[in-house]
């Protein structure tokens, strides 16, 4: 999407046939990197927890299929050695920015890492935790804000946008942003990712479904495709 990294995508799946629906809309749509995950880091353990494995070979199979980029979460150091170099972007959630050893690991890998801000971390604990990447040689990281905790109880967390700035003038990261966790409502997500752009963000990660009160995770934030039409609109005239 020009010269925007544009990440989207159901935040789990319970489906092959699901999965497929969805990335073959992102498809049409020309965008190129399909986010769901499988290792669920959920709050309850009561909650689903993702198709784990299962879903990790249905994510696999949809790049073989419909040639789209695989970005997911992964949680364990036993889950970088085994798909690590498989999955096009590793990413490392909110949950586990300061997990150093599992930074280490995949730190070991060439390919690309997306890290998210814990939603406690100050900026400066945010840019320590890449440096633990990249002082074991992969160099490929891209930041992503996602939303800090603050008082407010209204939304799901905060969209630091000062992150964006801060970020291009103290490091040389890409840094995107993901205004579906941070505000944790979809009516709020196409305002939030104008003003991301407007922020001059180097990419946007939005939880998307032909659904999404069916979601099985997060669908409360999560925006159908009419919407993400909108946004794609907005990016290409702003570009
Ligand atoms: C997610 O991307 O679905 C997710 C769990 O995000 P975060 O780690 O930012 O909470
Ligand atoms: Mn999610």
């Amino acid at each position: 999407m020009n010269n925007k990294l544009i990440i989207a995508g159901p935040c789990t799946f319970g489906s092959y046939e699901e999965l497929y629906k969805n990335a073959s809309m992102l498809k049409e749509r020309g965008i190129e990197y399909l986010r769901a995950g499988t290792f669920k880091m959920r709050t309850s353990p009561d909650s689903f927890q993702g198709l784990r494995d299962e879903g990790l070979e249905m994510l696999l199979k949809i790049k073989e299929e419909l040639g789209l980029k695989i970005v997911t979460e992964l949680t364990s150091i036993e889950q970088v050695k085994k798909y690590g170099s498989k999955i096009d972007i590793i990413q490392i959630g909110a949950r586990n920015m300061y997990n150093y050893e599992l930074l280490k690991e995949v730190g070991r890998l060439n390919t690309p890492v997306l890290l998210k801000r814990a939603f406690t971390a100050t900026y400066n604990e945010w840019i320590n935790a890449a440096e633990y990447i990249k002082r074991e040689g992969n160099t490929n990281i891209i930041l992503c804000e996602r939303g800090i905790r603050s008082f407010s109880d209204e939304t799901r967390n905060v969209l630091d946008l000062q992150a964006v700035p801060y970020i291009h003038k103290n490091t040389n990261y890409k840094i995107i942003v993901d205004p579906s966790h941070a505000s944790g409502l979809a009516y709020m997500v196409e305002d939030m990712s104008k003003a991301a752009i407007a922020a001059n963000c180097d990419g946007l990660l939005i939880e998307v479904h032909y659904d999404p009160k069916s979601s099985l995770c997060d669908s409360k934030q999560t925006i159908d495709f009419e919407t993400l039409d909108k946004i794609i609109e907005y990016i290409k005239k702003e570009n």
